[in-house]
């Protein structure tokens, strides 16, 4: 999928009127766009009709023209009203992904209307994807996936640990640590036939599976009889990728370590399942486990994010590097409607985020546009 060049040079001209500098950076966010922006699709007229989620450059140009509109008119924004009194693991884990996004997410309401995308769609998969769920059908389901996932010795140990916390759910207990300030509520606890508790952390992402190509390429293969061949041989390579675990989500599991008191956690687990959709269904492809426990090295680790989260607090402020300020990752960032920084022309970030940073910048209306907007 591509921008055709007159939605090119529309969501060109938005992001210069959004305050981007430089038409690298225009590109970079552009072509990330187009990786984050989709919708679920179904064509029945299709030869081979399968409901598919294809990404989508009008997706893409839309979530720029709500973001335009959004940010005309900044006062309209509402505050939340909530204070800090505690913090969470997820607050440590979004400030450590950028302490703009941390300010952005406790200063404003933000339920900008983001479509179905990937993150929303993510978060709808849980229900049917997690780990609860595959613990529940372990002993029968025959799905070939799911079978070599559960050959993972991690995951295998969680399947057959007992389940004493279950953190999903509007009725899922807090815990709360009065000494260090943190309440939250992980994903799982969990005891293992040795008798140690631990905890789990899982992410859902999503990500095209290589065994799940396009109608078109099955097509093109079946008919050559390479099909299996093919498959095969896209299945080893994808095995031998190795996961990246973010460190915010690493964070994450270490602040569950850090501060439940409740049970006596001797390591946690950090879960991603990557997902793909076959003939509408979600399904998972790939499993990644990291085994985390609070050493020196990982304690050091969760300290400095710490401090700097809890100073920020504090102060309200603290500088803002441009210079880090990666465009792809803005493109994909949940809070990148309201977001300022991600231009590069801020050198601090406060907290609470200030609308009165939040505005559009003169660009010049492209001359090829004028008869069509
Ligand atoms: S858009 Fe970029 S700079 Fe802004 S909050 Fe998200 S990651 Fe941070």
């Amino acid at each position: 999928m591509k921008y055709t060049p007159r939605q090119l040079s529309y969501a060109q001209y938005l992001l210069r009127r959004m305050g981007f500098q430089t038409p690298k950076d225009i590109d970079q966010y552009l072509q990330q766009l187009l990786q984050s922006k989709g919708r679920y699709h179904f064509n029945p007229k299709a030869k081979n009709p399968f409901k598919a989620w294809q990404f989508s450059a009008k997706a893409g140009v839309d979530a720029l023209v709500s973001e335009m509109e959004l940010k005309k008119a900044p006062a309209n924004i509402p505050l939340l009203r909530s204070q800090l009194s505690h913090f969470t693991a997820t607050q440590l884990a979004r400030y450590s992904f950028c302490p703009a996004a941390f300010s952005i997410s406790h200063t404003f309401e933000t339920n900008i209307e983001t479509g179905d995308g990937p993150m929303t769609m993510g978060e709808q998969l849980h229900e049917s994807l997690r780990l609860s769920r595959q613990k529940q059908k372990s002993g029968t389901t025959t799905d070939p996936f799911y079978r070599r996932a559960w050959q993972n010795p991690a995951i295998a140990k969680i399947l057959r640990a007992e389940t004493v916390y279950t953190g999903h759910g509007v009725d899922a207990h807090l815990f709360s640590n009065e000494k260090t300030g943190f309440v939250g509520s992980p994903d799982y606890i969990f005891r293992d036939r040795e008798g140690a508790y631990f905890v789990v952390e899982e992410k859902f992402i999503q990500y095209r599976d290589p065994m799940n190509p396009s109608a078109a390429k099955l097509n093109k293969e079946e008919w050559a009889g390479t099909l299996a061949t093919k498959n095969q041989e896209r299945q080893q390579e994808w095995e031998k990728i190795p996961f990246y675990f973010f460190k915010n989500h690493l964070l994450q599991v270490l602040a569950y370590l850090a501060n439940i008191g409740d049970y006596p956690l001797q390591y946690g687990y950090l879960v991603y399942w990557l997902y793909d959709f076959k003939d509408g269904e979600a399904y998972v492809h790939k499993a990644g486990v990291k085994k985390l426990s609070i050493d020196s090295k990982n304690l050091e680790l969760y300290n400095h994010y710490l401090d700097r989260f809890q100073q920020f607090l504090q102060r309200g402020v603290e500088p803002f590097d441009v210079e880090s300020v990666n465009v792809k990752k803005c493109a994909a960032c949940s809070q990148s409607p309201y977001c300022m920084h991600k231009t590069k022309r801020f050198e601090e970030v406060r907290f609470p985020y200030r609308k009165e940073d939040i505005r559009l910048y003169p660009a010049e209306f492209p001359g090829s546009l004028r008869q069509q907007f």
